[in-house]
């Protein structure tokens, strides 16, 4: 079982996912951007990003 986060963006009024790699073949972990209005977790200056980390169950 592991835990995957999804991202959202709401500046189009509703949240939207933000489609990202979780993993890079660096060891930095990949950041969501949002193509839209290009906030993202660490730069989001109108609070619009969020997240939910959702289980996932490896059957
Ligand atoms: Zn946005």
């Amino acid at each position: 079982m592991s835990v995957y986060r999804r991202w959202f963006c709401s500046c189009s009024g509703k949240p939207e996912e933000l489609i990202y790699d979780q993993v890079l073949e660096e060891e930095v972990p990949g950041e969501p951007v949002c193509e839209r209005c290009g906030a993202g977790p660490s730069s989001d200056p109108k609070r619009t990003i969020s997240f939910r980390d959702e289980e996932e169950f490896n059957e």
